[in-house]
């Protein structure tokens, strides 16, 4: 039976990782394994940071292509001889960039943004595949997007699962296969992206419609821990945790997993592994359809949130209909609400600061209701919390809002 395996950035950040990664497939030997490549570390950032550079016709473009430019060949260098042909796939992935920023700008940001920071995947994947090969790990190059099929919601766009599934198992029949996690392509061709973070949810999709028997995602961190490790000291591994448990875990914003990945692997029962690979003798995290044993107070931490305050210019009520198009407006600008709270007159919601789209939903919300924000505050939710714990943790923090349900309470914290 099929396996899935993700790597992400961090696990192909340079040349020493790289090879820790190479380590950890050559014990996969001949099975059938599909292995999926985030782009390496940062580099989705500095394609974002190039795409708004070239939407604003900056005179910075070229000198930020240099950079991205610079990083992949100083992986190359480390890795191959200089006449290895991986130059030649490298370089007409840059021709490819170099040419969509000749052309104008879309108006649509979204579609820029993704025919032009995809190209993260497919570097990454086909330096990859390039070395496994020179490192005696034979694998078939797999473009996702002859499989992946999705809608035209750029930058967030939607699985097209019947398709999908036909044209993985067209297209995927020679093992071990390495391919690109995050991107995807409309029926008519067009390349699409998931979301930022989006790979653990590309190997989901894929062991979906492989019936895989498992999924394994490599991290920097030993498994899933009871509390962010950016944030809080003396962590601990949850070894084993429910589909339920997870999806509540990635859904509060624990980093480690991405919120779309559990759900299909709910479905068809298939088993989800988070393991280091930095620490490979350690046994990491099982995440299945098990009863729930994790009673581990668990801290999530989602940075850069802001609390709207919203409130009708009338002082009246917020009702139904309020509600209604707050929302609508929200969702069709992807503007994610992490908590609400409803008082008589006003209604707090705290937001991802989404750099694209929000500032345009605060400026069209004002022109109907009077809205207050703050920048800049932590969320920070505690799952199976107790009184202790909360004792230990509200010291010194100034909270601007606390809601307490059975197993969670969550602070905006400034
Ligand atoms: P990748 O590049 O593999 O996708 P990410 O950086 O997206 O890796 O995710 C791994 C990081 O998630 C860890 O380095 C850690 O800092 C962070 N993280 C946040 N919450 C948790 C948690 N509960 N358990 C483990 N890691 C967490
Ligand atoms: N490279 C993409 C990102 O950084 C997808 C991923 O890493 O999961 O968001
Ligand atoms: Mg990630």
């Amino acid at each position: 039976m099929i396996e899935i395996l993700k790597f992400g950035g961090a696990s192909i950040k340079n040349t020493d990782s790289i090879k820790s990664v190479v380590k950890i497939l050559k014990t996969y030997d001949n099975e059938n394994i599909v292995i999926v490549f985030s782009a390496i570390a940062n580099v989705t950032n500095l394609l974002e940071e190039l795409v708004e550079l070239y939407t604003e016709k900056s005179s910075k473009v070229s000198s930020k292509i240099n950079e991205i430019k610079k990083l992949h060949f100083d992986i190359l260098k480390d890795l191959f001889h200089k006449n290895h042909q991986v130059y030649n796939t490298v370089n007409n992935l840059f021709i490819e960039i170099d040419w969509a920023l000749e052309e104008e700008p879309n108006l649509e940001f979204s579609y820029d943004y993704d025919q032009i920071v995809s190209v993260g995947e497919l570097l990454s994947s086909n330096i990859m595949s390039a070395y496994l090969k020179e490192c005696r790990f034979s694998n078939s190059f797999l473009d996702i997007r002859d499989v992946l099929k999705t809608d035209n919601s750029h930058q967030n766009a939607n699985i097209d699962w019947k398709l999908t599934e036909k044209c993985a198992n067209d297209n995927i029949s020679s093992f071990p296969s390495v391919t690109q996690g995050f991107i995807g392509c409309t029926s008519e061709n067009f390349t699409t992206t998931l979301g930022r973070e989006g790979s653990d949810f590309s190997a989901a999709i894929l062991a979906s419609v492989l019936n895989a028997k498992k999924v394994v995602i490599w991290k920097d961190v030993d498994g899933v821990l009871n509390a962010d490790p950016r944030y809080f000291n003396e962590t601990q591994v949850i070894p084993r945790l429910s589909f339920t448990e997870a999806v509540e875990l990635a859904f509060y914003g624990a980093k480690v997993i991405h919120p779309k990945t559990i759900q299909p692997l709910q479905n068809k029962m298939i088993p989800l592994h988070v393991r280091s690979f930095i620490n490979t003798n350690k046994v990491g995290t099982v995440i299945d359809n098990s009863e729930n044993i994790n009673n581990l107070a668990s801290f999530i931490v989602k940075k850069n949130q802001i609390l709207l305050s919203i409130s009708d210019k009338n002082l009246s009520f917020i009702v139904e209909e309020h509600l209604g198009y707050i929302f609508s407006l929200f969702s069709k600008n992807n503007i994610v609400v992490n908590l609400m709270q409803n008082s008589a007159v006003s209604l707090s919601l705290c937001v991802d600061n989404n750099r694209y789209n929000l500032s345009r939903s605060i400026d069209e919300l004002s022109k109907k209701f009077d809205v207050l924000y703050n920048n800049d505050l932590m969320l920070y939710t505690i799952r199976n919390y107790n009184e202790q714990v909360i004792s230990s943790f509200i010291k010194d923090k100034n909270i601007l809002l606390e809601q307490k349900s059975r197993n969670t309470i969550q602070f905006i914290v400034a």
